[in-house]
């Protein structure tokens, strides 16, 4: 394959066509369930160790968990607390790779101070934590933590109150848009040579004697069914992990539960702070994490049986939020300042079985039946870890010797060259006619493929305009989602390729149609699918605000699950 061919990668229309028909009639040597991060990152494992891979997925890629995360790629002081230092020094390994090799463009350093509260033994305490922290590999590529004196706590975090803390500790993480993430992984996948098809549901698995041979899939656009066949199966798939197993026919060796994350999004203005901030609580900690114009708060963590794909906030969960929040803001936050809510299931490993499942870490993989595996549990920062696990068990039902994994020295679509654009950013802005701030910005979005969403501006200025009702994008980055990045709903493109759902208080509405009729010439939609799109988008956000103002789950879900699917011919649950 040709790496240097600047269309490689791309997932439009023309490629999902293509990806159909290969499905039906290529022999894979594995087939992936799920395009969340984990089933991406597998994809591009098996891909780059030279395997013929297909990833199916039943909704967007990164519909799930994977985009419904704190966005911490993080070694986790907590983990750290419970002196789990492997599971740790992996983390940090892993945050260090992304920062520097695999994904410099999308995932960035970030700042938290941690206030302190209790005179005595809490600095020291903290501080010992942190030194590991810096020492088993934190402190490379970012800074090592630092002491502050209360005022100077306060000057890095003026919004916090005089009483909130006796002194501070800051310390470095950091971040990346996880959707757009996953989504880039899935796209280098691709451009080594995986079929990679979202809107493609597993439906069923097929059989030879006692061996499973490959999964029966449905598009979820057409309706239409297929047959791939392969010599391994991976289930993927997060919390829907249970599920796929029923489906499969098989015991499964582990099993997956549900708990649900809540975040809430406010303006940047609404805490005047150069830092974010980490807050212990009764059970946890919550975090104040700097977004782009705007701050993230969260989370929570309850117990989750409800609908999987549409998980429900509700009035009590950013009432608790809020709570937390505000015992150390100076200024309180209100419901008023929300610009955006999202709930995401993390998937929790419960009752594996030690004997037959290989657990591993905070992760699992078993060889469920001959030919089927499964991976879940873990976090997003090990994604990497977890993908070679995952390929390695599976070698022992493919027919012949598989190369170790490679993926520490595979950088991510737009990762090459992205520094030098960065040192050129002047110019680019020029070239393009755009403000220098702008492009940065999209740098951060889209590393050296900034030229692939710019170039699509030739001899149409129009694209390079804001998107109404959402000024931080520009028309052509909606055309680039549908023409190269796999989104095929406006649901994809307002809520994972784009953020506006979370970023705007009219969470996407008011640039809908805008974004639709952008989409549409791409995507070959009429006027009637036009307004479908905006109808069942405009449904999903009033769906979602009714549910927050719900007591609790069941009311919230109720209320959310009315909405229509954007996608009308997913099955969920899959039935036998
Ligand atoms: C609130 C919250 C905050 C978090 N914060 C962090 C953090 O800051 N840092 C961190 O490291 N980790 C974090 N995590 C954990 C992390 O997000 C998850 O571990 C990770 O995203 C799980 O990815 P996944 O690919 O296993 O699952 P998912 O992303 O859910 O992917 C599974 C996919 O399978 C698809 N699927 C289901 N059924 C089928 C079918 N029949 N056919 C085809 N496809 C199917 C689904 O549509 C879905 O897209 C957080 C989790 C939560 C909930």
């Amino acid at each position: 394959m040709d790496t240097s061919d600047p269309l490689a990668g791309r997932l439009g229309p023309a490629e999902r066509a293509t990806a159909w028909r290969r499905l039906s009639q290529e022999h894979f040597d594995l087939v992936v369930i799920g395009g969340g991060v984990v089933g991406c990152g597998v994809a591009l494992d098996a891909a780059t160790r030279g395997l013929r891979t297909a990833l199916v997925e039943a909704r967007d890629l990164a519909s799930g968990t994977s985009s419904r995360t704190s966005k911490l790629f993080h070694g986790g002081l907590r983990y750290l607390e419970q002196l789990e230092l492997g599971l740790v020094r992996e983390a940090l390994a892993e945050r260090e790779l992304m920062l520097t090799r695999i994904a410099p463009h999308l995932v960035k350093p970030v700042s938290f101070l941690y206030p302190l509260r209790n005179r005595g033994w809490e600095r020291p305490y903290v501080a010992a934590g942190l030194t590991l922290y810096d020492t088993m590999g934190g402190a490379r590529t970012v800074p090592r933590h630092k002491h502050l004196t209360r005022a100077a706590a306060l000057r890095l975090v003026p919004a916090l109150r005089r009483d909130a803390l006796i002194g501070g500790i800051r310390y470095f993480d950091a971040i990346a848009d996880d959707a757009r993430h996953t989504m880039t992984v899935a796209r280098t996948a691709a451009h080594y040579g995986a079929v990679i098809r979202s809107s493609t549901q597993v439906v069923g698995f097929t059989k030879e004697a006692d061996r499973i041979s490959g999964v029966r899939v449905r598009d979820c656009e057409s309706g239409e069914e297929a047959d791939v066949a392969a010599h391994v199966v991976v289930n993927c798939t997060g919390v829907w992990t249970d599920e796929l197993q029923r489906l499969s026919g098989e015991r499964g060796r582990f099993r997956v539960r549900a708990s649900k994350g809540v975040h809430i999004v406010v303006p940047r203005d609404r805490i005047v702070a150069d830092s974010g901030l980490i807050l212990r609580t009764e059970t946890s900690v919550l975090f104040v994490i700097p977004w782009r114009g705007h701050w993230i708060l969260g989370t929570t963590d309850t117990d989750w049986n409800l609908d999987l794909a549409h998980p429900a906030a509700t009035k009590a969960d950013i009432d608790y939020i809020f709570d937390r929040v505000n015992r150390v803001l100076a200024t309180p936050l209100t419901h008023d300042d929300i610009e955006g809510v999202y709930a995401g299931l993390r998937p929790l490993l419960a009752g594996e079985n030690a004997a037959t499942s290989k657990l591993s870490r905070e992760h699992a993989v078993a060889r469920v039946a001959p030919g089927m595996f499964a991976i879940a549990g873990g976090k997003y920062t090990t994604y990497r870890v977890m993908a070679a696990d995952a390929v390695d068990a599976a070698a022992a039902d493919l027919p012949t010797r598989i190369a170790p994994s490679i993926t520490d020295k595979v950088p991510l679509l737009g990762a090459d060259g992205y520094y030098a654009l960065v040192n050129q950013a002047d110019r680019l802005a020029a070239r393009y006619g755009l403000h220098p701030y702008r492009v940065r910005h999209m740098l951060d979005r889209y590393g050296s493929l900034i030229h692939q969403v710019l170039d699509a501006a030739d001899g149409r200025r129009d694209l390079l305009s804001p998107l109404p009702g959402a000024p931080d994008y520009l028309a052509v980055e909606v055309v680039h989602a549908a023409s190269h990045e796999g989104a095929l709903h406006l649901e994809d493109v307002l809520t994972r390729r784009t953020r506006i759902s979370i970023e705007y208080p009219h969470r996407g509405v008011e640039s809908a149609r805008a974004a639709a009729e952008l989409m549409a010439p791409v995507l070959g939609w009429d006027a009637a699918t036009i307004d479908r799109e905006i109808e069942v988008y405009a449904a999903r956000v009033e769906a979602e605000r009714d549910a927050q103002t719900q007591p609790d789950d069941s009311a919230a879900d109720a209320r959310r699950s009315a909405a229509p699917e954007a996608r009308p011919r997913v099955l969920e649950p899959v039935v036998l």
